[in-house]
């Protein structure tokens, strides 16, 4: 990296008490934070501000997180969004999940648990946009709402899949994992790659970690999981997914 920027964060939330905690908290961490008392004023920030990342609560005055969110991802599906939310019930998460949210956490949150998630969108944004830029490649994220290869069926929106192992609801990491395979198929991905990805870098995990994740899609989707057709290992590279 050329120059070292604060990265920003914008903080669209209501109450006084939470926003200063929050904003408390992060600049320790050496972040650039903005707050943003309502849902107008917040996409006023971030229109102006360019942040690298957004803390979005859900009731906001003027107009809510969700619509704030719609309005964000009409123009930016890239910038990282999390939602920090009094609402903990599955509805609204997966309505967030469905507006392109990347990270949902609920109220009230522990905050390691909070600034490691924020740490983990930032680094996630920053390995993607460095890798397009630097490598000169090009990641896609797969953007549908369903996914269909051989007798497996993805329902990105219920998180649910009917695959070779049944029945089965998808967890949040498969699920960003399948859309990182499902938008390069036919391209083989780094396991350093899927790591970012799936669970921001760390030194707490290895790239073991994706082999083991391996194992479980090829239990999921593979007829015979031994000799599989759509997760492949490419040897020193990592791994591919394709399908006819
Ligand atoms: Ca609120």
């Amino acid at each position: 990296m050329e120059t070292v920027e604060k990265e920003r964060i914008l903080v669209i939330e209501d109450e006084a008490h939470i926003a200063d905690g929050i904003r408390l908290n992060l600049s320790i961490q050496g972040f650039d934070v903005k707050i943003a008392q309502d849902g107008i004023a917040g996409l006023e920030s971030w229109r102006a501000w360019n942040p690298d990342l957004i803390i979005l609560d859900i009731m906001l005055p003027m107009i809510d997180g969700f619509s704030v969110l719609k309005t964000i991802r009409k123009e930016d599906e890239k910038i990282p969004v999390l939602i920090l939310s009094a609402r903990g019930d599955t509805k609204d998460k997966i309505k967030g999940l469905k507006y392109g949210v990347d990270d949902y956490l609920s109220k009230p949150f522990d905050l390691e648990e909070f600034l490691l998630r924020v740490d983990r969108l930032l680094k996630k944004k920053t390995w993607f946009h460095h890798d397009n830029k630097d490598k000169n490649l090009e990641y896609k994220i797969f953007k549908g709402n369903a996914y269909n290869f051989g007798n497996n069926h993805i329902d990105f929106i219920t998180f649910k899949a009917s695959c070779a192992a049944g029945e089965i609801v998808l967890t949040e990491q498969e699920i960003v994992l399948l859309k990182l395979f499902i938008g390069n198929k036919g391209k083989p991905l780094s396991r350093e790659l899927l790591l970012t990805a799936g669970w921001g870098y760390s030194k707490d995990t290895t790239t073991r970690t994706v082999d083991n994740f391996i194992v479980r899609f090829r239990k999921y989707f593979e007829e015979k999981p031994k000799n599989p057709v759509y997760f492949i290992s490419r040897r020193s590279v990592g791994y591919v997914f394709d399908h006819e």
